[in-house]
Order: structure tokens, then C-alpha cells, then sequence
């Protein structure tokens, strides 16, 4: 399982839709400051249902919506797909390849979708669950993340051997028949 693709389309700094082909092995993204590095990072956090836009970096959610430059009107949609291959069958679904694209318009209306076919964010949810990839997963270590892994409370460092363990999905089903 890796990530194979990913496009981008009115989200953040990226205006025009940008196509990233991952050929396994090693990638590098380089640029200098401000060119938007990280905003392929929060797209991919975004994308997997992150719902803090703190987290993205903006102050509302709004913000990920490519807001214009001078020369250039501001869009009403962000889009953002990205492909893993999954012919390993990491991922408890039957496709060998998996596309999981999330849309925002300005109206506030947003769109979720796997394989092209509308679902819920809590399908994207679960289908990545244990599975290293979510949004939290051990996928991607942010900025400051490895110190804050080392640092941080027994209990928090716990969570994250459970996703790599695979029994987040099991906890959560759990939690969620107790409330019922
Ligand atoms: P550094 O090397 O400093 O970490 P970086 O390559 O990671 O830089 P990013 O933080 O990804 O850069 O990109 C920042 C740029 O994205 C800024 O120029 C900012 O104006 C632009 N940007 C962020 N949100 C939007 C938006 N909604 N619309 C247009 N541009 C945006
Ligand atoms: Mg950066």
C-alpha cells in the first residue's frame, strides 16, 4: 500500500490543478519558502478528513479555498484527490486502487467521495483506520510531531502504537456501542 497520486485543484496556493505521480520509493518535495511545500501536506491531511483549520493552518475552514493573488480572482471550490494502491490489500476494501476525493465550496457545502461514488467522511474514516494512513495516523509526522511523540504523555503515546497495532477500529466500535 502507498500513495500513488495525488491532485489538487483550488486548494490553498495551487489555482490551477497540479498532478503529483509518487513512484514508490523515496520523494522529495524542494522549493523555496512560501511556495507551498506544506500546503501539499495539508492537502493531504485535509483530504483524509482533517476538520481543524487551525491544524491546516488557516483560522476557518474557508481558508483552504484558493483566495486569490493579484492578478488572479479568488475560486469558490477546493478540490483534492488522492490515489493509494492497494493491491496489497492493506485496505479492507475490494479495489486495487483506491481514490478518496474531498470538495469544499464557499457556500459551506462539501462533498466526500471514494472512487467517485458520494460517501460519508466517516467512510473515508474507517476505511483508513489501522491502517497508519487517517489523518492522525503515523503516515505523517508533522513539523514538531517526533518531539512531541517523545514527549508527550504515556497515555497519547499509547494511541499511537494501538493504530499500528490495528485495534483503533475495534476500540472505537467499542466506544460507540456503549453510547448507544
Ligand atoms: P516554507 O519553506 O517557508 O515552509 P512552504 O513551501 O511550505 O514554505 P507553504 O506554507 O506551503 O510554503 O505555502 C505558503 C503560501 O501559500 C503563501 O504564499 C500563502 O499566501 C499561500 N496560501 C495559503 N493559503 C492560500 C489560499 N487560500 N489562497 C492562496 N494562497 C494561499
Ligand atoms: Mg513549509
Amino acid at each position: 500500500m502507498y500513495l500513488k497520486r495525488i491532485e489538487v485543484k483550488g486548494f490553498k496556493s495551487f489555482a490551477d490543478k497540479i498532478e503529483l505521480d509518487f513512484n514508490g520509493g523515496i520523494t522529495a518535495i524542494v522549493g523555496p519558502n512560501g511556495s507551498g511545500k506544506s500546503n501539499i501536506s495539508d492537502a493531504i491531511r485535509w483530504v483524509l478528513g482533517e476538520q481543524s483549520a487551525k491544524t491546516l493552518r488557516g483560522a476557518k475552514m474557508e481558508d483552504v479555498i484558493f483566495a486569490g493573488t493579484e492578478t488572479r480572482k479568488p475560486l469558490g471550490c477546493a478540490e483534492v484527490s488522492l490515489t493509494i494502491d492497494n493491491s496489497d490489500g492493506i485496505v479492507p476494501i475490494e479495489y486495487t486502487e483506491i481514490t478518496v476525493t474531498r470538495r469544499l465550496y464557499r457556500s459551506g457545502e462539501s462533498e466526500y467521495l471514494i472512487n467517485n461514488t458520494p460517501c460519508r467522511l466517516r467512510d473515508i474514516q474507517e476505511i483508513f483506520m489501522d491502517t497508519g494512513i487517517g489523518k492522525d495516523g503515523y503516515s505523517l509526522i508533522g513539523q514538531g510531531r517526533v518531539d512531541e511523540i517523545l514527549s508527550t504523555r504515556s497515555e497519547d503515546r499509547r494511541n499511537l502504537f494501538e493504530e499500528a497495532a490495528g485495534i483503533v477500529k475495534y476500540k472505537t466500535r467499542k466506544l460507540e456501542a456503549e453510547r448507544k
